[in-house]
């Protein structure tokens, strides 16, 4: 079951809220699919992330096995017929466990827009919000498919731009990122729809009160950007101490939580982190799913979800 009917994300965001919604109206439906689920035994809160974690170990195990059936196919130009059904055994039994772990993420999505109704606002993305946008493209977008294959869709922007502009956005089908012969798996991209622009999100985040051509001016400055690098530093050596990814971005693919790495020379502040599957191996021996985090939004949105405290 699905608790919205517009895309959500774990930062407790709703994308495509139709603009004469009114907030509490909007929390109210979702609050009555929320707790149809719970009346109808659907594990919630504590109980769904202890699920949740379960399935995260099995999936992890999954995609071993699966990795280690491929390269074996590899190196010895096929697989015996015992070791083929296995690998289709263990594609189906991943393909089910995303299933469960994205009725997870919807729970959560759902949950974190409850906790935060009183802070929840209607943004309309204009020419000074756009960062607000970025912002959220930072999380899984819980409930876009690609039309031709099935596939989640993720809200991309043109990356070489300091400040993107509401026309630089646009949905890209994750298959782009599937190597299936020579090319990838699907290449699907859509423009964003009018109402995609409509997003009811949590407005009390500082970065919210300024503009993003402000934004952008203030990520300049040597000293904010400093303090920045330090702190998303402490947060790298904490998840990799930890030996964790970060909560609300996953590989498509592989369904495991992205893991946060740095460059070895970067040129500045956002030239300097990625988002990588753990699967990723150099010379494309691996997942080949990786987000750079070339704005400040995606930044604050990653500080934000793991520490509480974005970077203004
Ligand atoms: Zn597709
Ligand atoms: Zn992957």
């Amino acid at each position: 079951m699905s608790f919205f009917s517009w895309l959500a994300n774990g930062l407790g965001t709703l994308i495509g809220v139709v603009a004469n919604a009114v907030v509490t109206t909007v929390v109210d439906t979702v609050r009555s699919a929320y707790n149809a689920f719970v009346g109808s035994g659907g594990a919630v809160k504590d109980v769904a992330a202890q699920e949740s974690r379960n399935k995260q170990d099995r999936l992890r195990e999954v995609n071993d096995e699966i990795m280690f059936l491929r390269n074996r196919n590899m190196s010895q130009g096929g697989l015996a017929d015992g070791e083929r059904r296995r690998w289709n055994s263990l594609r189906e039994e991943r393909d089910e466990l995303l299933g469960v772990l994205q009725q997870a993420k919807e729970v959560k999505a759902a949950e974190k827009i409850l906790e935060s109704e009183a802070v929840l606002e209607k943004v309309e993305v204009d020419l000074e919000t756009t960062h607000v946008l970025q912002y959220n493209a930072f999380a899984d977008t819980l409930g876009k498919q690609c039309r031709c294959c099935g596939r989640p869709m993720k809200l991309q922007w043109q990356r070489d731009l300091n400040v993107a502009g509401p026309n630089d956005f646009f949905w890209a089908c994750t298959g782009w990122y599937v190597p299936k012969g020579q090319g990838r798996a699907c290449t699907h991209k859509e423009p964003l729809q009018r109402s995609d622009y409509a997003l009811m999100t949590d407005t009390s985040a500082p970065e919210f009160s300024v503009t993003a051509d402000e934004f952008g001016i203030i990520l300049e400055d040597p000293g904010t950007s400093a303090i920045i690098t330090t702190r998303v530093n402490d947060l790298r050596s904490d998840l990799t101490s930890k030996n964790k990814g970060v909560e609300l971005a996953t590989c498509p693919v592989h369904g495991e939580n992205m893991v946060l790495r740095k460059k070895s020379n970067p040129t500045g502040l956002l030239d300097s982190y990625f988002l990588v599957c753990p699967r990723w191996k150099p010379n494309n021996q691996g997942c080949p799913f990786m987000e750079k985090l070339k704005s400040g939004s995606q930044l604050a949105a990653l500080l934000k979800a793991e520490t509480g405290r974005g970077i203004l």
